[in-house]
């Protein structure tokens, strides 16, 4: 039987950390597609030129991106963790013996210099133009979708909203999370998107939506926007918005717009789930963007009771006027189209072509004559119905799913089932940092195994 022969307390060590960090270790290949080489110029005018130095930013950059690569969110315990790992040692440009920061200087830094520079934003753009320049990018279809992510908020410490004042908050001496709270009431994605009340607010948190859209128990929750490029699922922009249908909308208009100006990619065809098919959404990708949307429409106008819906009437575009099974025009209602508020647009058949008519029980039986209303978008949605009518909707119908199986990896091995951070700032730190992570770890297998047809798979 052998026995161990070294000694741990030995004084001299001959010991190569590049050496003994595997070739195919996953930080090899991310750190090959990472630079942040240009950190140090951008952030040089948010530290003073005086003082003691501060911790290298570009190391607290790195250690992030490590930390939601490998799925440690928690800045205590990724400081534990790259103090015993050697390969993470290596990834963050460390020697053996060098110390590691404290974790409380992430939290000022998060608050400070990298909240005043926006570092994450230039670091995911940076990311994905390098993805760009890989081909990994196809720029002609794009899908959009939104996840729900549960906030950091205790739903026993929670308030009915009848029990809840803004008016009872100040500002100074309220958390940051309030802050940011009160800062984004008239953003569009944040207090602006609806001005419903939830039924229960969370006082620490007020930004988090009440929400019990997962038909579960209701939860609170922030909503992750995911922007991708269908061709590898590589996501192009990232927002967080509350978790309600309106500001999930106007999160995918302001990344498309966005992605346009950044990138200068605009997309031929855009997919996305019924949630974004109403008509001012598809007004906007179609009129405003020149996007064929393959989108399902909401459409309330259709009857299951056996009677006309609103499609066996065919709308004449000349005379703007609808013309019935029986072959009478129904003009349009006198008044300001869309003046209701609604966007809706009413046509009337007249009572005396109705009153007679032998269609009547399959029409209209119970009033005097038929209504029928259109939106004033109804030709953008028009495109979208004719669109869902052709075989390649089938293939964009495949390939959405390519989205939700980002939020899956999201949610499953990068462990992104519940936030860390807290307010809408929090909320889009913690979500810009997992897209960073999600593209690198892409980017860097699709890298190291350039993609052919079967690689067109989500890893
Ligand atoms: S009931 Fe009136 S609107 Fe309906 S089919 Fe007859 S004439 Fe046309």
């Amino acid at each position: 039987m052998g026995r161990r022969k070294s000694e741990q307390g030995q004084l001299f060590y001959a010991f190569d950390l590049e050496a003994v960090v595997p070739d195919d270790h996953q930080v090899r290949a991310i750190a090959a597609v990472l630079d942040l080489s240009w950190v140090r110029a951008e952030l040089a005018s948010h530290y003073s030129r005086t003082g003691r130095p501060s911790i290298d930013p570009e190391l607290m950059i790195r250690m992030l991106i490590l930390g939601y690569v490998f799925a440690i969110r928690s800045e205590r315990a990724l400081c534990r963790e790259v103090q015993v790992n050697l390969a993470y040692r290596w990834f963050c440009g460390l020697g053996i013996e060098d110390k590691i920061p404290d974790h409380s200087a992430f939290t000022r830094a998060r608050n400070e210099r990298f909240r005043e520079h926006d570092v994450f934003r230039r670091v995911f753009e940076r990311v994905v133009a390098a993805c760009i320049r890989a081909g990994l990018v196809g720029g002609e279809g794009f899908a959009v979708d939104a996840s729900l992510i549960a906030a950091d908020a205790n739903k026993c410490r929670s308030k009915p909203c009848a029990e809840w004042s803004i008016l009872d908050i100040d500002p100074k001496t309220a958390e940051r999370a309030v802050q940011d709270y009160l800062a984004t009431l008239g953003d569009p994605a944040w207090g602006g998107a609806s001005f419903a009340t939830p039924k229960f607010i969370a006082p620490a948190d007020p930004a988090a939506q009440w929400t019990g859209a997962l038909r579960n128990a209701a939860f609170f929750a922030y909503a992750d926007n995911y922007l991708i490029d269908v061709k590898f699922g590589i996501i192009m922009d990232v927002e967080a918005s509350r978790a309600i249908r309106q500001a999930e909308v106007g999160a995918s208009q302001t990344m498309i717009e966005r992605t346009e100006e950044t990138f200068g990619l605009k997309p031929e065809w855009l997919v996305a789930d019924t949630a974004y098919g109403a008509a001012p959404n598809l007004h906007f990708l179609v009129d405003q963007k020149n996007i064929a949307p393959h989108i399902p429409v909401i459409d309330k106008s259709q009857r299951d009771d056996g009677t006309f819906s609103r499609e066996d009437f065919i709308y004449d575009e000349t005379h703007d006027c609808y013309i019935c099974p029986n072959g009478k025009v129904l003009p349009r209602s006198r008044g300001v189209p869309g003046s209701r508020g609604d966007g809706m647009v009413s046509y009337f058949a007249r009572t005396a072509d109705c009153r007679g008519c032998p269609l009547k029980p399959k029409c209209c039986a119970k009033s005097p004559s038929r209504k029928i209303a259109r939106h004033i978008h109804e030709a953008a949605r028009d495109v979208a119905r004719a669109i869902a009518k052709t075989p390649a909707y089938e293939q964009t119908r495949r390939d959405r799913k390519k989205v939700e199986m980002l939020f899956a990896h999201l949610k499953r091995i990068l462990r992104m089932g519940r936030l860390r951070l807290r307010g809408p700032a929090g909320a889009q730190f913690e979500f810009t940092l997992a897209a960073i992570a999600q593209n690198l770890r892409r980017l860097a297998k699709l890298t190291l195994h350039p993609p052919d047809a079967a690689a067109q798979c989500v890893a």
